[in-house]
């Protein structure tokens, strides 16, 4: 993604604002990568997913992607036939109830022109299954209450795999399945990538899981990527104040950290985007003047990226 911006427009003809939902945002995913996206509800990456997958045209700026074998993938088309799938949070709602799950998969054999007859579609679709520890006999003649949620997006995910794509994008995908089997979910992503060489934008609001998974990470707030880098360095050395906030957030194992700090809710999201210089300005507990009036560059220092105007101030890096 190179400089992508997306503006809605909200309210009435008399009563218009523009709200930049993504604001000039730049970001590589490289082949077998496991990029992730993370952020509060409200802070622009689903809309940024919701461009890859070509959902929405974005106002400005360019998004390109290359198949596995690294040769530019042209035009929307091409994109949601080869190039670019989706895992979406919640299985049960992915499946219809009232539909046998393996339907869905003659449907995108069939859609995308996968197959040259039946034989060929139900080799295809093992394939699929085989890769996330399933079978076509686990899935033959069954709904999706059928199935326990982890099962199910495997399922999913299965599905996904069957046209080859090169990117995955994995949003909230294992927000909606039980705990103890999350990790099997979070191995089997890992698992692909490391197999297939495919990559994945890893789109979470929750840090624990994306610092599990992940190589490298973008942080996001109200429209903007404020930190990104590798995985341990963002997370771990955190050199941006809302960075370090959402840290504080994550659930600590010992007790005396487990309530230390959280991160003030704003006001209202809205004032937030509109807001000139920093828009995290008004909950940043190091908020200064320039803050509020200079919307902070990009910085990059000690092997990651931050936009904040106290690393320059205090660290004198420019
Ligand atoms: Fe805080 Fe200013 Fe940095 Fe924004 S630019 S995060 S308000 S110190």
């Amino acid at each position: 993604m190179r400089d992508v911006s997306k503006i809605f427009h909200m309210g009435s003809m008399l009563s218009r604002i523009r709200i930049t939902a993504v604001e000039h945002v730049s970001f590589r995913v490289g082949p077998g990568e496991i990029f992730g996206l993370a952020g509060e509800s409200g802070c622009g990456k689903t809309t940024l997913a919701r461009m890859i997958l070509g959902f929405e045209e974005p106002t400005s700026g360019t998004i390109a992607l290359r198949g596995r074998d690294g040769q530019p993938i042209v035009g929307r088309r091409a994109w949601r036939r080869a190039g670019v799938q989706a895992v979406f949070q919640n299985p049960f709602e992915t499946f219809n109830p009232l539909r046998q799950v393996e339907r869905y998969f003659f449907e995108t054999v069939q859609n995308y022109g996968l197959a040259g007859n039946r034989a060929e579609a139900l080799e295809r679709i093992e394939r699929a299954l085989q890769m996330v520890g399933l079978s076509y006999e686990a899935i033959a003649g069954r709904y999706p209450a059928e199935f326990s949620g982890g099962q199910l997006q495997r399922a999913s995910i299965a599905r996904a795999l069957l046209s080859e794509p090169s990117l995955l994008i994995a949003d909230e995908p294992v927000s909606m399945v039980d705990a103890s089997i999350r990790m099997s979910i979070m191995n089997l992503f890992r698992d692909l990538v490391d197999r297939l060489g495919v990559s994945v934008v890893y789109i979470t609001h929750d840090l624990a899981t994306a610092y599990y998974v992940c190589d490298r990470i973008a942080i996001m707030f109200r429209g903007n990527i404020v930190a990104m880098g590798n995985v341990d360095k963002v997370l771990m050395e955190p050199k941006h104040p809302y960075v370090r906030l959402l840290m504080e957030c994550v659930p600590q194992t010992d007790p005396k950290k487990r309530w230390r700090a959280k991160v003030q809710l704003s006001a209202s999201e809205t004032e937030e985007y509109l807001r000139a210089g920093c828009k995290f300005a008004g909950r940043c507990p190091h908020a200064m003047d320039i803050c509020k009036q200079e919307v902070p560059e990009e910085i990059y220092f000690e092997g990651q990226m931050a936009k904040c105007h106290l690393l320059r101030v205090s660290q004198g890096v420019q």
